[in-house]
């Protein structure tokens, strides 16, 4: 870090603090990958009040009175600091955090971590049973609480910013809303031109069966290539693919297998890559501060996407991915050529499921969701009219009939633990992706050649420079700005998905 020597004795204690607080996170971070994936089920109980217990610790932590006095007596030393500097922006961040988590009371906390838990149980079940109306009750209480915090918060334009702003800092409602329409108008020809009802996904070229053992050293085999080094990085199985940062050093990635479609287990890992790449690329000089880790869902997914669909759904890679996976699924994919998965690769279809959209498709599950979050949260509709205002939403953006609530309202966790106000920065991520692509490009004009060939160096050097390195430092449209000079819009994704319908032969 610069300056450190003139730097007033303040800033190595709130170092000190910033330090304690970063560990705490990252047991946080190891008992949530042990819980998805090594915990033997009867540990549930045990382990939900050691979290509860850690989710205190950290929680005094941060609102602690002395962490407080030490960010006031910082601050007009930072103001003269370089806004750009890590100090300046190490202050920022923790006067953030700090003023946050000071805002609710300890009681409402507990009330929403409690009411996380239960949702997450009347979720499933109700999911179980494609009944909503076993859901419906935790879902009030979701919103009630959700009234609860905003009203924490002071000055806000939109009460659904402050959800917003905990995964997607300083974004506001107003944004995405025009962002969204503009995204849609846009999407629904594309949507109408290309969409077939029905149509497999992938086109069925990975449909299995594929035994795990031979999918996971395919996978393997890929991620290799990608630069997945096992000395620094974890591969499991878990119920729900995810990527976590456990520290420096210890990146982890989990995968879901389905023997009956190898392409759900691929694509799921070049996404969870992506994550855990940006996870992984923080700059040293950041370790165990409150800027060591990625600064939004936003930016992370824009990080997960470029991997999954801009490089993993490309021309260059599906040449050079297809003789790979011959090595170890060998006949299996029969006479495909590469012209051959590109063109599967990118199929259309309209599909019920979300996480099983194709990049088409995708954004507008993200905008459905988005609106009915805000109709609920703004009290305009119901949460017993939910599943109706679904089921209308499916068929008039998709035109697809809703066969019971499992495979409609209840299909995605989220609402289940209450997380409101998280859905949009997926597509926040796809446009950010989309933008960031052409400024790759033309840094690195022989991206598609080295992509064919097998090396990601170039890349992975690229998005450490531009991204990874920065952790937590800039938001998303300041970090976008600084990359690309640009505003964050849809217009770019527009252009690339246009594209990219007509190279593989959609359109
Ligand atoms: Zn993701």
């Amino acid at each position: 870090m610069r300056q450190l020597i003139e730097a007033p004795p303040e800033l190595a204690a709130l170092r000190g603090r910033l330090q304690e607080i970063a560990d705490l996170q990252g047991i946080v971070q190891l008992l949530r990958w042990d819980q998805a994936t090594m915990m033997p089920p009867a540990g549930a109980a045990t382990r939900a009040e050691r979290s509860a217990t850690l989710d205190r610790a950290l929680h005094e932590k941060l609102v602690s009175p002395e962490l407080g006095r030490l960010l006031e007596g910082l601050e007009p030393w930072a103001a003269g600091e370089d806004p750009d500097s890590d100090e300046a922006r190490l202050v920022w961040w923790a006067r953030r955090d700090h003023e946050k988590a000071a805002r609710v009371p300890a009681d409402l906390s507990a009330d929403l971590s409690r009411a996380a838990a239960l949702g997450q149980a009347a979720w499933l079940d109700a999911r179980d049973h494609a009944d909503f109306g076993r859901f419906s009750d935790a879902l009030e209480r979701h919103l009630e609480l959700r009234h609860r915090y905003v009203g924490c918060f002071e000055g806000v334009e939109h009460p659904y910013d402050v959800l917003l702003d905990d995964f997607e800092p300083g974004m506001r409602t107003s944004e995405v809303v025009a962002l969204l329409a503009d995204l849609r108008a846009g999407l629904a020809p594309l949507v109408s031109a290309t969409a077939q009802d029905d149509r497999p996904r992938n086109d069925g070229v990975f449909d299995g069966p594929f035994g795990v053992p031979a999918q996971r050293a395919a996978i393997e085999g890929v991620l290799a290539g990608i630069g997945f080094d096992p000395g620094v990085w974890r591969l499991d199985p878990a119920p729900h693919p995810f990527a976590s940062g456990v520290g420096r050093g210890d990146t982890r990635i989990t995968l879901r297998y389905d023997e009956h479609d190898f392409g759900m287990a691929l694509y799921s890992a070049l996404h969870e890559f992506g994550h855990g790449l940006y996870a992984a690329g923080t700059d040293p000089g950041l370790d165990r501060t409150t800027l060591d880790r990625p600064v939004s869902l936003g930016v992370h997914e824009s990080q997960s996407r470029l991997w999954e669909n801009l490089v993993g759904r490309s021309r260059p890679f599906c040449d050079w991915l297809l003789p790979k996976l011959r090595l170890t699924l060998g006949s299996r994919l029969g006479s495909l050529d590469a012209s051959g998965l590109f063109r599967a690769v990118n199929a259309v279809s309209r599909s019920l499921i979300r996480v099983e959209a194709d990049e088409t498709t995708y954004n507008l599950h993200i905008v459905m969701r988005f609106e009915l979050e805000l109709a609920l949260l703004e009290g305009e509709l119901a949460v017993a009219e939910l599943p109706d205002a679904w089921n209308a939403r499916m068929v008039s953006l998709f035109g697809v009939e809703v066969p019971d609530d499992g495979a409609g309202v209840l299909q995605d966790t989220h609402w289940g633990i209450g997380a409101i106000g998280y859905f949009a920065t997926y597509t926040l991520g796809n446009l950010m992706a989309a933008q960031l692509w052409p400024k790759v490009r033309s840094d690195l004009p022989d991206l598609d050649e080295s992509i064919a060939a097998g090396d990601f160096a170039p890349l992975r050097g690229w998005l450490g420079e531009h991204i990874h390195r920065h952790g937590r430092k800039f938001a998303l449209r300041e970090l976008l700005a600084k990359v690309t000079g640009e505003e964050l819009s849809p217009e770019p994704f527009l252009r690339y998905l246009r594209a990219k319908l007509v190279e593989s032969g959609q359109l």
